[in-house]
């Protein structure tokens, strides 16, 4: 693959970049990015960017022009990534709804459910989310219980989903539910598309151990949703289902530009943390540490290159997702690990107490839960063994 831009790329590099300029928030690019994190005003806040983004046509630009995206290529996609992680733009809110939600409607919903919800998608009017996981289905969601029975036109949802990240700004559900029994568990399960404002939704929060609140409980008590509603088949969720987490592993592998950024602020670390008046980066132990992060990251954000030209080829993404998925969630796990470790004992203090600044506990604590979203790696491994290596499945399954 040839890794450089051609004229038209850089001409597209910086028309985002003069868009960005005029168009982030005021001081954002001189380092004010302070957001108050109060509920109702970050979602007001993170509305009004999105909005902002789709006014520019930037809200998704690899969707189809007829929906609202660019048709954008390969090339534009990682410069769009790579132009989004160089100014820290604000959280995407309706991440669930542009990488995961939109793009399998488009690819298999009904035209009348693409014209009823993919703009508001766009704007930010209606933010998603993902009702996958319940107390007791997680990496086997074939156990999920929530159940959806049939009434006429309608059908009645009970049950609980948890983890749903975003469910606390949320307005529509992407909802798995079973609705019949089979003897394979894959089967009699059914995709939703349920509105969270409706008087059998109840959302709790579930604050993380960060001290932030990005997801939650959510109860479904005799909630409604409609035929209309259902994307695929009736009992046919599976694919459905396999397919939105298909587009999900392969957005998170976009993280590997934030997180080559992030090794950039390490070698910063490295050379203002002291030890024995020498900075840390002269010490010969942490510099090999640091090249074979260096070496891994990079070597990641190439495999994941690879893995979008296949996508790119056949139309939508496929299994490669989980290794970008596994790379980039396992690298910055260990990162993390490895700069609060540089900081010695001092490295236990958080927040206003933190030795140089709580960027890197705060997000070593969150990197833990980057190795399970999504799924966790140990599943990411299976499914890498057994749909691109071909080996046996799973005895356990
Ligand atoms: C930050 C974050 C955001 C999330 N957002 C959402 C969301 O928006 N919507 C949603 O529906 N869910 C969400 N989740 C939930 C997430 O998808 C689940 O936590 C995940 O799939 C694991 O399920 P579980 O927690 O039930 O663990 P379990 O499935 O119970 O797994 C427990 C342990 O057993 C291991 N294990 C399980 N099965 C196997 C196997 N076959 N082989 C080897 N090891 C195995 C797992 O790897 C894990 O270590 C989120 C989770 C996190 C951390």
């Amino acid at each position: 693959m040839d890794f450089s831009f051609t004229k038209k790329e850089e001409k597209f590099r910086s028309t985002l970049r003069s868009w960005l300029e005029e168009n982030l928030p005021e001081g954002w690019l001189e380092g004010k990015r302070e957001v108050l994190k109060e509920d109702e005003e970050y979602s007001a806040f993170l509305r009004g960017w999105q909005k902002k983004l789709y006014e520019g046509c930037w809200a998704a630009i690899a969707w189809p022009e007829k929906y609202g995206g660019r048709n954008a290529t390969l090339m534009e996609e990682i410069i769009y990534q790579q132009e989004m992680v160089r100014v820290k733009a604000p959280v995407l809110i309706n991440y669930v709804g542009i990488h995961m939600v939109g793009p399998t409607l488009i690819q298999m919903g009904t035209e009348e459910q693409k014209q009823k919800y993919i703009e508001k998608m766009l704007t930010g009017e209606e933010v998603w989310c993902q009702g996958y996981s319940e107390p007791n289905a997680g990496s086997d969601l074939s156990a999920l219980q929530t159940s959806a029975v049939k009434d006429g036109d309608r059908w009645i949802i009970n049950g609980q989903k948890v983890w749903t990240s975003f469910g606390h700004y949320a307005d529509k559900c992407f909802l798995l539910a079973r609705t019949s029994n089979h003897e394979k568990k894959n089967k009699g399960i059914t995709v939703f598309l349920v509105d969270m404002h409706q008087p059998g939704v109840e959302t709790r929060p579930i604050i993380q151990m960060d001290g932030e609140h990005d997801f939650n409980e959510v109860y479904f008590n005799d909630a409604i949703a409609y035929d209309a509603d259902i994307v695929g088949e009736v009992d046919e969720g599976w694919k459905v289902m396999i397919a939105l987490l298909m587009h999900e592993r392969t957005g998170i592998g976009g993280q590997l530009f934030t997180l080559e950024q992030q090794f950039d602020e390490l070698v910063k670390l490295t050379g203002e943390v002291q030890e024995n008046g020498q900075p840390l980066i002269k010490d010969p132990f942490v510099r090999q540490k640091m090249v074979d992060l260096y070496t891994r990251t990079r070597g990641s954000l190439l495999n994941y290159y690879r893995n979008l030209t296949s996508t790119l080829k056949r139309g939508y993404p496929g299994a490669e997702g989980s290794m970008d998925k596994l790379l980039v969630s396992e690298l910055t796990k260990e990162m993390f690990a490895y700069s609060v470790s540089l900081q010695g004992h001092q490295g236990v203090l958080w927040k206003e107490d933190a030795l140089v600044d709580s960027f890197w506990q705060d997000n070593f604590l969150y990197s833990f839960g980057m190795t399970i979203g999504g799924g966790t790696s140990e599943i990411q491994k299976n499914t890498i063994a057994e749909r691109i290596l071909g080996l046996p499945k799973d005895m356990g399954r």
